[in-house]
């Protein structure tokens, strides 16, 4: 079978023809090089306007990178026209294989995006023997591609979160999509203040804004006041586990405490890697940290006290009723000011002054599942992780949407992977 057959199956290109395929040198290597003609009576395609005019000249050969096949790297070899348009004078004509300048084709540069996908860019650019910048190229166009051509319609749940990236005190706001089956990233900006969650909004829009029924965030004040302001039809729900969170901060920090007092009392460290015992649940734990743990609890510690007033709190989420939910936080509100812990303390006004919204759970539940939000953050980690090396802001932003954004993809007739 000829490779033109083939060719012809996978790519059809109305006004053009694939004339031979040959091997010729490309870049110092041997590489299959498909030459196409455009067809006798066909006229031109003006990129501006999308009309067809007589034909201006012709521009000298160019080599178009196709999906390479057997290791051989493929060529498509163009002499592109430059179309007399009445209107933009003349241009060189739009080809359905690649847009302007780009000397990849589309279809190659979706199938080096659908692999940086799985692998990261550089691993993809070392087996396709391209360069690192090819393959962001690649990605950066279906991104965009994508972006454009999404549908916002129907999200009426959203999540909103900060994830650390870089070194430093550096955030990403992300914004999630959370309605079932269409959990996405919708949007991620820089930094974590009023002005990044205000270009959030101003973006997606006061119409689709109004529409949102469920907004999930933590208690960060500056953002509650925004989601309270632009989401006015929205639940804003503070989510369990941003709430856990705070705990776990409050644990945390007692526990750091208590290891710097027994340093300087020079006694031995009980709460050495003591850390995560305390900071998991306990049926997350092994049957060696359950035992540690058992030991840990017969001391009389402030990190023990704090740890098992999480605990404590944990059973708040059970509750059916919001009004004995109510109950129950108020007494473990009161009962926690009472300690001498201060961290603690610090959460149970925090728990008091958002009581409002953090109740809000419970007139969501079951209709709002925010526990997806912490799913997605960790894609989005293991993204940051797997593009470290990446050092632009706008990288790490393409990278993101790419693996979290569910992006409809430019069309090519054929999926090589
Ligand atoms: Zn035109």
């Amino acid at each position: 079978m000829l490779v033109k057959t083939v060719l012809n199956r996978v790519e059809h290109f109305k006004s053009f023809v694939f004339i031979a395929v040959s091997f010729q040198l490309v870049n110092g290597s041997e590489a299959l090089v498909v030459e196409i003609n455009a067809r006798a009576n066909s006229r031109p395609e003006c990129p501006e306007c999308g009309r067809r005019g007589r034909k201006y000249d012709t521009m000298p050969v160019r080599l178009f990178e196709y999906v390479p096949i057997w290791a051989f790297q493929v060529f498509f070899r163009y002499a592109p026209r430059r179309v007399a348009c009445p209107e933009h004078g003349a241009k060189v004509e739009a080809l359905p294989w690649a847009y302007g300048k780009e000397r990849m084709t589309i279809s190659y540069q979706v199938y080096l995006a659908r692999w940086a996908r799985r692998l990261s860019w550089k691993e993809t650019a070392d087996i396709f023997k391209t360069s690192w910048d090819s393959v962001y190229r690649a990605v950066r166009f279906v991104v965009e591609y994508g972006l454009a051509n999404r549908s916002l319609d129907n999200v009426t749940e959203i999540g909103i979160d900060e994830i650390a990236v870089f070194k430093g005190p550096k955030f990403l706001t992300m914004v999630y999509q959370l309605n079932a089956g269409a959990r996405r990233l919708l949007w991620c900006g820089p930094e974590r203040r009023v002005k990044t969650l205000l270009r959030f909004f101003h973006e997606f829009g006061k119409e689709r804004s109004e529409k949102l029924r469920f907004v999930c965030s933590d208690m960060w004040a500056p953002y509650l006041k925004v989601i309270a302001k632009k989401a006015p039809n929205a639940l804003n729900i503070l989510d369990r586990f941003h709430i856990m969170r705070k705990f776990n901060e409050a644990i945390d920090e007692i526990r750091r405490g208590e290891a710097r007092l027994f340093k300087a009392q020079n006694q031995e460290n009980v709460l050495e890697r003591g850390r995560w015992l305390l900071l998991k649940r306990p049926e997350n734990l092994s049957d060696k940290q359950t035992a540690r743990l058992g030991d840990l609890l017969k001391l009389n510690l402030s990190s023990i006290k704090a740890y098992l007033m999480r605990e404590d709190f944990q059973r708040f989420w059970e509750y059916k009723q919001v009004r004995f939910a109510d109950r129950f936080l108020e007494n473990w509100v009161t009962r926690a000011l009472h300690t001498n812990l201060e961290p603690m303390k610090k959460v149970a006004k925090m728990l008091r002054n958002h009581k409002a919204l953090i109740l809000n759970w419970f007139k969501a539940k079951g209709q709002l599942s925010c526990g997806a939000v912490e799913g997605l953050n960790l894609k989005a980690k293991l993204t940051i992780r797997k593009a470290y090396g990446l050092k632009s802001l706008k990288c790490l932003q393409i990278a993101l949407y790419h693996t979290l954004g569910d992006l409809p993809e430019p069309l090519c007739h054929h999926r090589f992977c």
